[in-house]
């Protein structure tokens, strides 16, 4: 089957790609596990060169990189590079260097003393072979964010990058291998769900899911029946909270950027805005203001601020969002128009008010460039308010107040929370993403991203082979005194009772001895 690769911009067919038949899928997987073994064995030093390599390939194509991202996907080029392709570069950067380092073994300290004649150390093996799904919406940044760590750790991969962005999915692949990836070690699959579904039930040895809730969650049950690792980078519907001494035009314009950047299509757009009631007209106005020179058109045009909906199935559920809270009570405050000519979806930058807590909009994943803003009155409320959802990825707080800032940063539900800034979690390598709650249960980026990739295996040395240990058997009243004392000697609140069993537990020591 052949899949059409769309600029949502244009309707133009930009490509198509070969879609992988689902049957092929065991022998894909059985072929990167017979290769990873010798990936493995290069020192992870080269590992990481290959990368600096592929990271300079990006950077030298980087005009045509960016052009494919913004065609395929829709997005301003702007945020081709300022939410791909350099966030990309400084994950390839913090891996190669940091790896090492954080895959080092780890001594471990022997706590009961007739255990001290061994030695132990924990070795952080990769998994295998692990399979890696992914979204259309970051089609490089995202996953190259799992790609990266996984074959530093010395992994194979499968990656199936989205319907909707093949070619992007397709150049990654290129450039790795062009690098000297062997093509076993890193696989691309293309196609849609029934591949990515072939891919968790294939064999692969842990799974690297992105996408919505709904389907992580069948992801989830198919991984269940081999229990398959899986790690699950959910939806969300992210809040932002304005305190009343917040600067009303930092965070207007952070309320607008993080609602609508990516055409509002990001997991960690701000999906709920809370105004407090002292500063809400003033907040409402300078938006409305604000939002009205947004530039809605073709992402590939520079002076473009919002692209094009992805598909016509995103641009439905945005509607169906919007004409819900309308008709519940909401009042548009700025944009709210829906244009579809040609197979090409465009949404103005939209602000509604007076919404209902009962609507979709503020309670299901919306994922386009709409923002309700609500008012509170007490900070209690607006806690309340924003930890009202099943979903938990990001947060913030605006506030001129830091140290207050990060009291209620503490309090909101959330895999990150952002005093005076949104969405810059995913863009700082050594930060960690992941959900709370529906929003998922896995961790990318910094050391517990890179831990993903790996199980801790536990090595172990008895340097005293000949011993026989003291709880072997057989079993005795003896024994069982020896323990009981020891239990005083070594864990006893009082040091009075310690120095008591001490005493005791060398005779009972020498009796068992002597048997
Ligand atoms: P989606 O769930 O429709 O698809 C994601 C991927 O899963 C695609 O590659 C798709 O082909 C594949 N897929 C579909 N059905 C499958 C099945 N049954 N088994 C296995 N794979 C299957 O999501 P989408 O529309 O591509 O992406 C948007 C969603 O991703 C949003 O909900 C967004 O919040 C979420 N997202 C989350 C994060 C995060 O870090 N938490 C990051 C980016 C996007």
């Amino acid at each position: 089957m052949i899949i059409d690769s769309v600029n949502p911009a244009t309707g133009e067919i930009i490509g198509k790609v070969e879609s992988t038949p689902p049957d092929q899928l065991p022998k894909i997987v059985d072929d990167a596990r017979k290769a990873q073994p010798e990936w493995f064995d290069i020192p992870i030093s080269k590992r990481a060169r290959l990368l600096r390599d592929f990271a300079n390939i990006l950077v030298v194509r980087k005009k045509i990189i960016a052009d494919l991202i913004s065609r395929e996907n829709g997005k301003p080029v702007v945020e081709a590079y300022t939410t791909e392709i350099i966030p990309t570069l400084d994950i390839i950067k913090y891996y190669s260097r940091k790896s090492a380092g954080m895959l080092r073994n780890r001594r471990v300290s022997i706590g009961i003393p007739l255990m001290k004649t061994k030695k132990a150390f924990v070795r952080y093996e990769p998994y295998g072979v692990v399979g890696i799904i992914s979204p259309w919406n970051y089609p490089l940044q995202l996953p190259l964010g799992q790609i990266i760590p996984a074959l530093l750790a010395g992994n194979a991969v499968v990656f199936k990058p989205s319907e909707f962005t093949p070619l992007v999915g397709d150049m990654t692949a290129q450039l790795l291998w062009e690098v000297g990836i062997p093509r076993k070690v890193f696989n691309i699959v293309q196609g849609g769900g029934e591949v990515g579904a072939a891919l968790v039930l294939s064999g692969v040895d842990k799974i690297f899911f992105t996408g919505t809730t709904s389907t992580g969650k069948k992801v989830s049950e198919l991984a269940a029946k081999d229990l398959t690792p899986v790690s699950l980078e959910l939806g969300s519907k992210d809040a932002m909270v304005v305190l009343d001494d917040a600067d009303i035009d930092a965070a207007t314009s952070g309320a607008m950027w993080g609602a609508f950047m990516n055409t509002g299509q990001t997991c960690v757009s701000v999906e709920r805005c809370f105004v407090h009631e002292k500063i809400f007209d003033a907040f409402t106005n300078t938006l409305q203001k604000k939002v009205k020179d947004l530039r809605v058109g073709e992402g590939s045009d520079p002076e473009v601020d919002i692209g094009a909906i992805i598909h016509k199935a995103q641009f439905d559920i945005i509607k169906h969002h919007v004409n819900d809270a309308v008709q519940q009570s909401a009042r548009i405050a700025a944009g709210g128009s829906f244009s579809e000519k040609g197979g090409t979806y465009f949404i103005p930058p939209t602000v509604l008010v007076d919404v209902s807590m009962d609507s979709l909009l503020m309670n299901e994943e919306t994922f386009g460039p709409i923002l309700p803003v609500v008012k509170f009155r007490t900070e209690d409320e607006a806690i309340k308010l924003a930890n009202n959802s099943r979903f938990g990825l990001s947060a913030s707080v605006w506030t001129a107040d830091k140290k207050h800032g990060m009291e209620i940063a503490r309090r909101l539900q959330a895999g990150a929370a952002i005093v005076n800034d949104v969405i810059t979690c995913y863009g700082i390598s050594d930060g960690v993403v992941g959900g709370v709650k529906e929003s998922g249960t896995g961790r990318v980026h910094g050391k517990e991203g890179l831990h993903e990739m790996v199980y801790a295996k536990y090595y172990e040395i008895e340097r005293a082979p000949r011993m026989k240990k003291l709880w072997w058997y057989r079993y005795d009243k003896n024994l069982l005194a020896f323990f009981e004392t020891a239990t005083d000697f070594l864990f006893s609140k009082s040091l009075f009772d310690k120095i008591k069993s001490l005493f005791k537990l060398a005779p009972k020591f020498l009796r068992i001895k002597k048997q």
